[in-house]
This record gives structure tokens, sequence and C-alpha cells, in this order.
């Protein structure tokens, strides 16, 4: 049976931070609820967000102004028309939704609305654990030893507000879990292969944590297999 990481009580918990999810949680949080959200993707802001009505409004956004633009008399004056890649019409929706996903998750934030990355699923009538997104937690796991972490996906700020394409990727954790000896917190400034914090800091946290295991002597307590999962139980009002 897989080990809770650690459990919290909650008045509501969210399953899901797309338009309804969010309304529901800010909603419930400013009216003096504990609010939690189990977020399914590794950001906040839902398929919404990330893969239906943010994404396709901006390409067709791109699209319309691209067209309205070679279709003006005006410009069509002054040379050809001029065309986008494909490239240049994802790289558009991607700002678009780090900008939804940077204003979403302050809302969060603001309401003191605890956050939970992963895939919910009810382990009891009044309790729900949440595993790690795809990947996550295999990235991070020790062969020896249970990991407690968390990865960290931040965009970074710059003059004017945050910078497209510019991110610290981070990931804190300690082990063993039960009984903690080490701390190893890895923070990667612009991360070139990827961004999120489960995919590009996780296996640095795993080289550096066998390692330091190693050196230090560190006793394995490892008796089962790695677990992903954060359990959290949601009390009835
Ligand atoms: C291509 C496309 C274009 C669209 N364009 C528009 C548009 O222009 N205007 C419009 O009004 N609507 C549009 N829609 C519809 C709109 O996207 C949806 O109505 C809206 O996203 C629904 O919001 P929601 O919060 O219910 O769910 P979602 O946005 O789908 O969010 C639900 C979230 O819950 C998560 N989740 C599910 N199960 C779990 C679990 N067990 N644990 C953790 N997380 C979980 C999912 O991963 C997801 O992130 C479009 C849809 C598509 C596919």
């Amino acid at each position: 049976m897989a080990k809770p990481m650690s459990a919290y009580k909650f008045d509501l918990l969210v399953i899901g931070s797309g338009p309804a999810g969010e309304s529901a949680a800010l909603n419930a949080a400013k009216h003096g609820q504990q609010v939690a959200v189990a977020v399914g993707h590794t950001m906040v802001g839902g398929s919404c967000t990330h893969s239906a009505t943010i994404p396709s409004k901006a390409l067709r956004q791109a699209v319309k102004s691209l067209v309205r633009y070679n279709s003006n008399p005006i410009f069509r004056a002054i040379g050809e028309p001029r065309r986008l890649s494909f490239q240049l019409l994802l790289q558009n929706a991607e700002t678009v939704i780090r900008k939804q996903v940077a204003m979403r998750s302050q809302y969060y934030a603001k309401n003191r609305i605890a956050m939970y990355f992963g895939t919910a699923s009810f382990s009891g009538p009044n309790s729900v654990s949440v595993t790690l997104p795809d990947g996550t937690a295999a990235q991070a796991a020790l062969e020896y030893y249970d990991v407690a972490g968390k990865t960290g996906t931040a965009q970074k700020a710059g003059r004017g507000g945050y910078m497209p394409g510019k991110y610290f990727s981070s990931f804190i954790g300690f082990f063993p879990a039960d009984n903690p000896e080490l701390c190893i917190s890895i923070v990667l400034d612009e991360p070139q292969h990827g961004y999120y914090g489960g995919q590009v800091a996780a296996p640095v946290f795993r080289q550096f944590a066998e390692l330091a295991a190693n050196h230090l002597n560190i006793r394995p307590d490892k008796t089962e297999e790695p677990t992903p999962s954060a359990q959290m139980a949601a009390h009835r009002p």
C-alpha cells in the first residue's frame, strides 16, 4: 500500500483548476473556507488555458491580425504580404498561456488557497489522494530512500512584467522522508531544454542526492516502491 507523504484537512477540495474549479475555489475562499485545489496539469488554468479556449483563441487572433494586416490597402502598398511561420504562431500562443497562468496563480496565492499539482482520486469517502504529474516522482525518486519533495516552475520577472520563455525551475526535496537527514534544493536559472521543475530540476536533484547519500553513508529506508502520493483528508463541513 502506498504510504502517504502528508495529510491535510480542508473545508473544500476542488478538483481541476479550469474556469469552473477556479470560480468554485475563489468563491469558497472569499467566504472564509479553507480551500485546496488539485491541479490536473503542472500549471493552473485547466484544459481551458492549456489546450482549449486560450490556445485556440490565441492562434486565431494571431492569424486574424495577420490577415487584416495583409489585406489592408495601406500596408499592401508598401510591400509584399507578410507571413508567419507555424513556429511563431505557437510561440505567440505560448506567451498568452504563460500570462494567463501567472495571472491565475496570483488569484490562488492572494486567496491563500493550497495547491496540489497532480491527479486526484478518492481514497475514502472523505479523503482524496493526489498523485504527482507523470514523470515528476520518477525523476526525483531514489533507489534506496523515500523522498519528500516539491517542484517549482516560476517565470522570471523583468522590466515591465514577466519575461517570455525565461524561467526559474526548481526542485527541493529531503530524505529519508520519515526521518530526514539531508535536504537538497536545486534551482536552475533559465534552463534550456524544458522548463518544468519536475522535468529539468528533479533529475539533477536525484543525481546530487545519490552522490551525497553515498558519500554521507545515509542509512536506506526504503521498504516499498516509490510513492508519488500526497494524501489529503477533506472533513465534512
Ligand atoms: C479547442 C477548444 C476551444 C474552445 N473554445 C472555447 C471558446 O472560445 N469559448 C468558450 O466559452 N469555451 C470554449 N471551449 C470550451 C471550454 O474550454 C470549456 O468549456 C472549459 O474549459 C470548461 O471549463 P472547466 O473548468 O469545466 O474544465 P477544464 O478547463 O477542462 O478544466 C478541468 C481541469 O480539471 C482537471 N482534472 C480532471 N480530472 C482531474 C483529477 N482527477 N485530478 C486533478 N485534475 C483533474 C483537468 O486536467 C483540467 O485541467 C473550447 C474547448 C475546446 C476543446
